[in-house]
Order: structure tokens, then sequence, then C-alpha cells
């Protein structure tokens, strides 16, 4: 078990590792503690920012040794704050960021420190392109590990799809390549286990060819009636276009009409991977649905899909992940009822509809199971201050037991905040929980990479 008082000496540690250590004492400390989502306010007692995958195993070992709780963080976006420890050790990855493309192969090795627009706009420059998220400033590790829902899913899969191998060092420090045909029970555990079997220090991505894309943002407004025949057009769309709807009230941005601000609307993110007039004929209907709000589909390169990041944002929020087989009348009515009820500075529900390629791999394949789940839903409240996170957990678990309304509880282990071990095993289905908790207590026995979504070993609590 982790002791949160025993002191590491940050002189002594410097000499360990070719990467910076930062302690305490340090003047960038702060700003090296600080991870995406808001109100995590944890201490560590060092933060080595690794230089190479020698440094990681030699941190793994002084970690284990030491009895130290041990973080790792890619992006630092895991809603529930897994990037950073209270007193223990984090490896931050951010240093490791090398991308090596083979173009002509169409594959690339990617150090886990990159972003997801660090090497969507290298791989451009290629007219390529693997999948990851909707946000460029999330970091590869985390979301890949998870499995990664982003704009090309329904043409191209998760991004576990196009993982063809890792470099991952273990809890005993070893370095080890899992692919399909070495050590094939971790390869199948880390795409969608999360960060439970070891540190990745490098991926091997498949790359497609995505040079221009249709896409942007439609904003239309939203009914109940809306919003089913959105989700009716996504899932007849094209398997080239993936949708993502963010039904909330419209914000006060520049390009939303005054009188519309505040108004429900579905904001949605389209991305159409293909030629620029099929691009065009698949978006009319969604422009067809309602009179458009604001209108920002065109063609483009892939990477600026990725709205720019704003620096310095680390917004506080109540969130749920399910997945929905169906968008019906009442779901409409329930979101519609639930988003005009919160009082949140922002809430919002998030339809993404999948099928397509991510459909077509069994769900015995890798660790992210759901692959017949036909819709992704996250609720989010998102607030300011901390006093007013009870009224905003409490709307948003009403609002998701609301919407599940009797389809099997389910969770996407990326979108996951702290929520316990129920929720995280709503993530694996199936028999894929235990056959995870295998392949844990083969390569991590003692539970050294336990702050995550965790997948307890055997001989642990379960
Ligand atoms: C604004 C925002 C938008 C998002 N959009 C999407 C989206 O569209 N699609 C989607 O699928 N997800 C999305 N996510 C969720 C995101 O995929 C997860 O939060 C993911 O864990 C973040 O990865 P990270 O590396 O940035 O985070 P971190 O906090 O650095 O890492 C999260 C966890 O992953 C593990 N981890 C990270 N790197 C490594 C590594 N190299 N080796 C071992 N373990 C590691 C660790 O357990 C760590 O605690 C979004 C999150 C946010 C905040």
């Amino acid at each position: 078990m982790p002791s949160k008082s025993k002191s590491i000496s940050i002189p002594q540690f410097q000499g360990e590792v070719k990467g910076r250590v930062i302690g305490p004492e340090d003047a960038d400390y702060d700003n090296a503690r600080t991870v995406f989502p808001g109100g995590i306010d944890r201490r560590p007692a060092a933060i080595v920012r690794v230089a190479d995958a020698m440094d990681i195993s030699r941190v793994v070992t002084l970690a284990r040794q030491g009895g130290f709780e041990l973080a790792v963080r890619s992006g630092g976006h895991s809603a529930a704050g897994h990037g950073v420890t209270d007193g223990g050790i984090v490896i931050d990855l951010a240093e490791m960021r090398a991308l090596d493309i083979d173009v002509d192969g169409r594959t690339a090795w990617a150090e886990t420190g990159l972003t997801a627009i660090e090497y969507s706009s290298a791989a451009a420059e290629h007219g390529l392109a693997t999948g990851f998220g909707d946000t460029g400033s999330v970091g590869i590790g985390g979301i890949t590990l998870g499995g990664g829902v982003g704009y090309l899913v329904r043409k191209y899969g998760l991004t576990i799809d196009d993982l063809l191998a890792v470099d991952i060092v273990t809890a005993d420090g070893s370095l080890l390549r899992a692919d399909v045909e070495s050590h094939p029970d971790l390869f199948w555990a880390v795409r969608g286990g999360g960060g439970n079997f070891g540190v990745a220090t490098r991926f091997k991505f498949r790359l497609h060819p995505v040079d221009s894309i249709v896409g942007g943002m439609l904003l239309l407004p939203a009914t109940p009636q809306i919003i089913r025949s959105f989700v009716a057009e996504a899932e007849a769309a094209p398997l080239e276009l993936s949708t993502i709807a963010n039904v909330m009230p419209a914000p006060p941005l520049p390009f939303v009409p005054a009188d519309q601000h505040g108004k429900l609307s579905i904001m949605a993110l389209m991305c159409f991977a293909g030629p620029p007039e099929a691009g065009e004929r698949a978006m009319a209907p969604f422009r067809a649905l309602a009179s458009p709000v604001a209108d920002m589909l065109r063609p483009m390169p892939y990477p600026e899909i990725y709205p720019p990041d704003e620096g310095g944002y680390h917004p506080r929020s109540a969130v749920r992940t399910m997945f929905l087989d169906s968008v019906d009348a009442a779901t409409t009515e329930t979101i519609v009822e639930h988003l005009q009820a919160s009082s949140a500075m922002m809430a919002v529900a998030q339809l993404r509809v999948l099928g397509g390629a991510m459909a077509e791999v069994s769900p015995n394949a890798t660790a992210f199971a759901h692959r017949n789940r036909r819709i992704m839903a996250t609720l989010a409240g998102v607030y300011q201050q901390p006093d007013e996170a009870p009224k905003h957990e409490e709307w948003v678990t009403r609002f998701a037991a609301a919407l599940r309304n009797g389809e099997l509880a389910a969770a996407y282990v990326n979108f996951l905040g702290d929520e316990g071990e129920e929720r995280v095993r709503e993530a694996y289905p199936g028999s894929t929980w235990d056959r995870l908790r295998t392949v844990k207590t083969q390569y991590d026995p003692t539970n050294l990479f336990r702050l995550n979504q965790n997948i307890p070993p055997d001989g642990t609590a379960s």
C-alpha cells in the first residue's frame, strides 16, 4: 500500500534518471502537477519527465520498491484526475513525443507523450491519419489504452483497431513488445483495459489515407423530433460520416446570433472522410432537418476538425457515460426535459452514433467489448464553484437513470470519473472482466498500476 508520508530526495532521484525530476521546491511544481479537469489539487512527492523507456523502467522499479503510489500521465485529461497522485510519483510522458512515420508502409511508431493534434498534424503532412477523439489536446496514451472513439469511428473503427503493437514497461520493470504474436493476451488487454498493465512507451499505428474531409460544426435548433431525426440520419449515413451531436443550450459564441443564445440546440461536430462531392451529399439531410442556426461545414484538411484548445481551461464537471440502443420519442423528451432543468453553467447530452467499422470487430477481439452498442451517450453538467458539485452530481445521476430506462448498464472507460469498481466493471461486459483480471494478475500481481480505472488482480479486493 502506498505510504503518503514517505519522502524522496529529489537530487538523489535526479541522479537515477536522464529526464527531469520536479519536486515541491521547484518553481514550476504547481504547473507540473496541474491536470486538465478542474478541482484536482494533489501534491506528488516527485514528477518525473521521463526521457525514455529506460527512465520509465527505473521509476517503476523505484516506486515498487519504495511503496509509492504511481500516476502515469500522457495528456492529463483523465476525468478522475488519475494523471496526478497525492504523495506519490508521477511518470509524466510529455517529453516523449517522437513520431516515426513510414509513409509507404502506412504505419507510425508514436511515443505516448504525443497529443492527438500533434500526431494528426504530422500525419496529415503525408495525407494520412489515425483516428483519436474529438479534442486535440487529449494524450494518445490515455485515449488509445481505453479504446478511442472519434471522428473516424464509423469508417476506420476505434483507435485500438489501428493499434498494431505496443512497447510497454510492466510492473517488474521489463520492457516488452506486445502484438498479435508476442504477449497476445497483454495486447488484447491494453486495447481497452487502460493503464492497468504497465506504462506504454510507444504505439505502432496503422495510418489511413485521409487527406481532406468535409466537416466542422452544424448548429441546429433542438426539439425532441429534430434530435430523433438527427440520430436516424446519422445511422443511415454512409460510413464515411461520423457525427457527435452535442445537445445543449447554444453558447454565446460570435457565430451564434444573439437571439439564439441559451436556446436548446444541437451543436453537431461532423466529419466525412471521403471525396468533397460525396461529403456535401451526406450533409444535405442534416442541413434539411431545420434551418441551421450556424453552418460551418466545409472541406478542410483533417486536423482542422479539432477545435482550437483553450489553454488554462480546467472545467469541473459531473459526467455519466452510457450506451443506448435506440433513441425514441421518450428518450429525446427525457433529454430535453433534463437539460432544461439543469442549473449548470453548461449542460450537455452528447450522442455519438457508432456502428460501421467499429462494430465489424468481434467483441472478444479487444478489451473494449461494447462493439454492438449503437449509440454512445455522455451526459455532463459543467460548473465553476466546488460547492455546486452535489447538486450537479444529483442532476446527472437522475438524468442517467431516466435515460437508461431498462437498457443494460454500460460505460465507456475513458469517460468514467471516480465512480467506483461497479462502474469500472460496466465498461467490461460478459467475460471481459474476468479475462482482464487474469491478465492483470500475470503482469501486475501487486496492483502497482492502480491509480486508474482499476482492474484488481486476483487475491486483492474485488
Ligand atoms: C475534453 C475531453 C474530450 C475528450 N474526447 C474524447 C473523445 O472524443 N473520444 C474518446 O475516446 N475519449 C475522449 N476523452 C476521454 C479521454 O480519452 C480520456 O480522458 C483519456 O484517458 C485521456 O488520456 P490522456 O492521456 O490525456 O489522460 P491522462 O490523464 O494522462 O491519462 C489517463 C490514464 O490513462 C493511463 N495512461 C495514459 N498514458 C499512459 C501510458 N503511456 N501508459 C500507461 N497508462 C497510460 C493512466 O492510467 C492514466 O491515469 C476526452 C476527454 C476530455 C477531457
